[in-house]
């Protein structure tokens, strides 16, 4: 079982699109998973409820005993965690359950320096397990034709994490398709949009072996 954690403690970022449409990437792909929401606000399991035939199982576990919790409840593939805004204490429980963090960064300078205390956590982490742990930037909300994406890549690498080759770019299909329980991945499978989740997921998985 590999555990994927999508953390910024910055709101808007990108997180529960991220969380959600990696769990359905990976989900269509062949793989058992489970989308585990962190954050009190349940946004995760609000996209969840809205479709009665949901495919992607939701739960959430919006205290610091996600690692607990996943170790003693679940076998999966992949277990997906969308997490909290500004809650220390969960982001420490989800970066201890995680194989895999997925720090998701808007093309904004402000966003980059609001990851800096993330990034010091996350290290730290990394250390305690040896390099067993991995982390990576995806830069999330990218526009399109515009060299800021280019540039944030550039930014981040002051962080000494690597920054994903896929990013995912401002699509009014996430919103539209989110507002109905579904993905752009369910909407248009081989539309770009689903091109750019697909190609996170697989980058992912290729990272994850
Ligand atoms: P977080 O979980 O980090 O707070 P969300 O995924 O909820 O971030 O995104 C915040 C808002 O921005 C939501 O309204 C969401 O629909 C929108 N959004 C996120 N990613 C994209 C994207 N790639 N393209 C367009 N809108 C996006
Ligand atoms: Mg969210």
């Amino acid at each position: 079982m590999k555990v994927i954690a999508v953390l910024n403690q910055k709101g808007g970022s990108g997180k529960t699109t991220i969380a959600t449409h990696l769990a359905r990437a990976l989900q269509i792909g062949g793989a058992d998973v489970l989308l585990v929401d962190s954050d009190p606000q349940g946004s995760a399991r609000d996209w969840a409820a809205v479709r009665e035939d949901q495919p992607v199982p939701v739960v959430g576990i919006d205290r610091p005993t996600i690692e607990r919790d996943l170790k003693s409840l679940v076998r999966k593939d992949f277990v997906v965690i969308d997490g909290a805004p500004q809650a220390a204490d969960l982001a420490v429980s989800a970066i201890k359950a995680a194989h895999f963090i997925l720090i998701p960064v808007q093309p904004s300078p402000y966003d980059i320096w609001a990851t800096a205390d993330l990034v010091d956590l996350v290290k730290q982490r990394i250390e305690v397990t040896d390099g067993k742990l991995k982390a990576a930037f995806i830069v999330s909300r990218a526009i399109k034709g515009t060299k800021i994406s280019a540039e944030i890549a550039e930014a981040l690498s002051g962080y000494d994490l690597p920054v994903l080759e896929s990013r995912i770019t401002q699509r009014v299909s996430y919103p539209s398709t989110a507002a109905a329980g579904t993905t752009v991945n369910d909407a248009d499978p081989d539309g770009d949009a689903a091109r750019e989740v697909l190609a996170l997921a697989n980058e992912i998985k290729r990272l994850l072996i």
